[in-house]
């Protein structure tokens, strides 16, 4: 075995020859991470042989030659479960695979041949993948670091009366009857903070995203931890900050703050130290078909989770990120993913609502010269684009099967290319279908533009 050193200099030396980049994956739960990288990978393999990826230039030419797996350098990291995703896609019938929880790693090393302006003696070259997932989640969380304790309660006070605040009746109930100066009971604040974390949950069931803490959901090893048992206290006011802080560290307030501040140093900042700051790319993954589908109030969710996700690419030199971790992503794609849901006409209108749902944050990026690039695509196409005659005209159609197991020819509606408005909320005009993935018979996974995703990631160190 090397020397972990030599093998870091090795790394630091085969980045600056430019093989090797960091490709980190994102998105909040069900945006369809696992199944991207999945299909990333898969694409990359079948690279040279049955791959369709005419639009990355490597794989057009012929100079794309394939991919293997190798060990991954960081042991610390769970290994992505590619084989586990392949096996239930190849099921009969065939599966989603299991969505990953926290982060996990996979190292592809590329095999390609230059183009003919860089070719010297017909050599191949390598380029090393390292493909991170990780839960969206964990970016919203970066808005905490901006706040202490006192002002984190302010900012959650939920909207009385709407649907998300009465998921959260049962913690409410039980939180209002607290006293801040009271001497802690530990039991019973374990009690409430399950009853926080079971309103974040039924929240994140009932389709809203902007949840925080982010892992809160998505806990990992850490459930039962102590370091997860806090939660916001209603009624606190700037006004009462000195008071506050005046009170013993046994009183219930010091100890939600003390936990609060745990939470940040030991969870917060080790991602972003760890793993954010060392990611040279990024893609950031968007259910927004789902999310219309789901109505009004998810919707507009949605569109404040993304903007607090977002903030951690905010490069301007006054941002938190900036301060705290002079991260380096060099580039940035953000993509409407499962595409397939609706007929190919409809996706330059989805990417238009993206661009919509996003217009601050992009604005922001391309102010700090961030290069930023959205597209919608499917990264496991699960349905058929057909044409049917109805009255003469001719239509376009989904051809696919559900989840169970019924054959379907469907127009699912039309895209709104803007943010949607009270009329296109009042006609409810779009309808999401779970579908079933195709059966594989042998060969790279059928997908939509993912090549154009990996061209915009990748494709500049394919030349
Ligand atoms: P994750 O939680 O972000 O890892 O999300 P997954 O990759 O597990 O995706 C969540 C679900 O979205 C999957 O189980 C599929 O039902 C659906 N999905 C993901 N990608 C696609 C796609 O390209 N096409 C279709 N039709 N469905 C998709």
């Amino acid at each position: 075995m090397r020397h972990p050193l030599t093998r870091e200099l090795h790394d630091l030396l085969e980045r600056g020859r430019d093989r090797q980049l960091r490709l980190a994956v994102t998105g909040l739960s069900r945006s369809g991470k696992t199944a991207f990288l999945t299909s990333l990978v898969n694409q990359l393999r079948h690279a040279g042989l049955e791959a369709r990826l005419d639009l990355l230039p490597a794989a057009r030419e012929g100079r794309l030659l394939g991919a293997r797996r190798v060990a991954q350098q960081d042991l610390g990291v769970p290994r992505f479960p590619y084989d586990q995703a392949m096996s239930a896609l190849d099921a009969t019938p065939p599966r989603w695979p299991e969505p990953t929880r926290g982060i996990s790693e996979l190292r592809l090393v590329i095999r390609y041949r230059p183009s003919r302006r860089r070719l010297l003696g017909g050599e191949t070259r390598e380029l090393t993948l390292d493909l991170f997932d990780y839960p969206g989640e964990w970016l919203l969380d970066l808005p905490l670091l901006g706040h202490d304790y006192l002002s984190w309660s302010q900012a959650q006070q939920p909207t009385i009366g709407c649907e998300r605040a009465g998921l959260f009746a049962v913690w409410h109930d039980a939180v209002s009857t607290l006293d801040p100066a009271s001497e802690v009971d530990e039991a019973r604040l374990a009690e409430i903070a399950e009853h926080y974390a079971a309103g974040l949950r039924a929240a994140r069931e009932a389709g809203f995203s902007d949840l925080q803490p982010g892992r809160f959901l998505l806990p990992g090893e850490l459930a039962g931890a102590p370091v997860l048992q806090f939660f916001p206290l209603p009624g606190i006011a700037e006004a009462d900050r000195d008071t506050l802080a005046a009170l013993p560290a046994q009183s219930l307030y010091a100890t939600l703050a003390r936990r609060f501040d745990h939470y940040l140093q030991h969870i917060v900042k080790p991602f972003y130290r760890e793993h954010f700051r060392r990611f040279d790319r990024q893609i950031v993954l968007v259910d927004v078909l789902g999310a219309l589908n789901a109505g009004p109030e998810r919707f507009e969710d949605l569109s404040r989770a993304l903007a607090n996700l977002m903030q951690s690419f905010d490069y301007g030199r006054r941002s938190l990120l900036s301060r705290l971790f002079a991260p380096r992503i060099d580039r940035l794609a953000i993509a409407a993913t499962k595409a397939d849901h609706v007929t190919p006409e409809q996706h330059a209108r989805l990417v238009g609502l993206l661009e919509a749902l996003l217009a601050e944050p992009l604005k922001d990026l391309r102010f700090a010269d961030v290069p930023v690039r959205a597209l919608s695509l499917a990264s496991i196409r699960a349905t058929e684009a057909r044409e049917v005659e109805q009255r003469g005209e001719t239509l376009p159609a989904l051809r696919g099967t559900t989840l169970a197991g019924e054959e379907v020819l469907m127009f699912p509606g039309e895209v709104p290319n803007r943010l949607p408005d009270a009329a296109f909320w009042a006609r409810q005009g779009f309808t999401f279908t779970a579908f079933r993935p195709l059966p594989r018979e042998g060969g790279a996974l059928p997908h939509i533009r993912l090549d154009s995703a990996l061209d915009w990631l990748i494709g500049d160190k394919l030349t």
